[in-house]
């Protein structure tokens, strides 16, 4: 803990200083008494270059023998490298091997596949991808923190288990049992918008962040079983406010992981995605394209594109649309507002014309639907009778209901895939591989 880590020597450390590290062998060559080892400690995609002499005490056998994948503390001076791409090199004065890597170490330095990377879950984040990967990852939700704390929204922690169904959003993950421990049945929450909401309407400004569930059969590259949503809701705010917040919130986190992941964002636009950086660069800088559903619809009609599933006024858009709209048509994000409301949830805001509902999707390249937001149905005459008409429990949303009879005001919200989103900057094809334990159809392990 009181080493430095091996981003800061590389970035600040002088030469002729005296270090110690500690770190992973991601490659070793041994030759006529003298060794060089790479050893990384995750702080950081390139590795600190490490010369071990042949006159170290445990030089034959012990470092001679270090091979992939073992863990050492190195003390040591930094030297001027002669490599190119680095500045400076440690030159180890004392060697100490901590753990041992037995010979079948898997992560050798050929690739590997994605694919076999998920069956070795326990070992991958030391693969410069994954590793990469959870370090944007990070740098993404410290951004989300603080792009809203700073505009002084109230982190509200919403329940994982709920006896709540934000109703449409998705499958649901009963839980056995839970209807004797409770008294009621529940579930594993697929949102935390309805309890948002309650926030809200006391807060005014407040986000959920965290674990959601969805029980949805979808073996897809942008679905899993269990995901992270970011979820905002704002009291006294339409669904302008709420595209804006959405707007700004993709351009802050995206403009944040572009200036504080540089290594890792170069390393995805050479290896991953070629020209994802220029994309978003482009992209923080770009006001997004607006459009309404209906339109959305005629532009398709219009494209003659050969699409899989056909298109028409009242249907859902499907991946392929959502992606053409956004990569073909306008070439940047687009926010698709006032959707049909009978192929969206009964909390949204019904618009004067009888058949739409202030709805609000982003979509973005490579991605599709990135955020779903929608200003709420604050009017209780208006919202009960839509329940009704849904076949909805009244007394099952009772509290749902009261909100709107004690002080409602308009009030909007959205949900982003915090997985999409990370997908979205990194290039990353699938969205297993942006998770450190991804939970799909057929597969928990770890
Ligand atoms: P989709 O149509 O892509 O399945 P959705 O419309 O069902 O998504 P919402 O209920 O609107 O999704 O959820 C809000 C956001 O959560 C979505 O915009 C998306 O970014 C993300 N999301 C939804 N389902 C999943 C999932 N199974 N895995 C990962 N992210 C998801
Ligand atoms: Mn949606």
């Amino acid at each position: 803990m009181d080493t430095p880590s091996i981003r800061s020597v590389l970035a600040d450390g002088e030469v002729g200083a005296r270090v110690t590290i500690e770190g992973w062998l991601r490659s070793a060559r041994h030759s006529k008494g003298l060794s060089f080892l790479d050893v990384t400690d995750g702080s950081s995609m390139a590795g600190l270059q490490v010369v071990a002499p042949g006159e170290l005490d445990n030089y034959d056998p012990e470092v001679r023998g270090l091979g992939t994948g073992a863990a050492v503390r190195v003390r040591g001076e930094l030297v001027e490298s002669p490599g190119k791409g680095q500045r400076v090199e440690l030159r180890a004065q004392e060697l100490e091997v901590v753990g041992d890597a037995a010979d079948d170490y898997p992560l050798q330095k050929k690739r590997h596949s994605f694919e076999y990377l998920r069956t070795i879950a326990h070992l991958r984040p030391r693969t410069n991808t994954l590793a990469a990967v959870f370090r944007v990852r990070n740098v993404a939700a410290r951004a989300i923190h603080r792009f809203f704390q700073e505009r002084g929204f109230v982190w509200l922690h919403t329940p994982i288990l709920t006896g709540a169904d934000a109703e449409g959003a998705g499958e649901l993950f009963e839980i056995e049992g839970g209807e004797a421990f409770f008294g009621r049945p529940t579930r594993l929450t697929v949102s935390g918008q309805l309890e948002a909401e309650i926030g809200a309407l006391a807060l005014r400004n407040v986000y959920a962040f965290g674990p959601t569930f969805r029980a949805e059969n979808s073996n897809t590259s942008r679905h899993l079983a269990e995901f992270w949503m970011v979820e905002p809701e704002m009291a006294f705010c339409d669904l302008r406010g709420d595209t804006e917040l959405a707007e700004a919130f993709l351009r802050e986190v995206l403009t944040a992981i572009l200036e504080e992941c540089g290594e890792d964002m170069a390393f995805f636009d050479e290896r991953i995605e070629k020209g994802v950086v220029a994309s978003l660069e482009h992209i923080v800088k770009t006001p997004f394209e607006h459009m309404t559903y209906t339109e959305a619809v005629q532009r398709l009609e219009q494209s003659g594109e050969d699409f899989e599933h056909l298109v028409s006024w009242g249907a859902d858009l499907q991946s392929e649309h959502e992606r053409w709209l956004t990569e073909t048509l306008v070439q940047k994000p687009l926010v698709v507002t006032d959707y049909p409301s009978a192929i969206k949830a009964f909390y949204m805001y019904a618009n004067d014309d009888g058949r739409t509902v202030r709805a609000m999707d982003v979509l973005v390249p490579r991605i599709g639907e990135i955020v779903g937001g929608s200003q709420r149905e604050h009017r209780h005459d208006v919202l009960a009778e839509k329940m009704k008409a849904q076949g909805l429990d009244l007394e099952e949303y009772g509290w749902y209901l009261e909100l709107r009879r004690f002080g409602s005001v308009p009030h909007a919200g959205f949900g982003l895939g915090f997985e999409r989103l990370v997908q979205f900057a990194t290039g990353m094809a699938n969205i297993r591989d942006v998770i450190p334990f991804p939970r799909v159809p057929g597969y928990a392990e770890f």
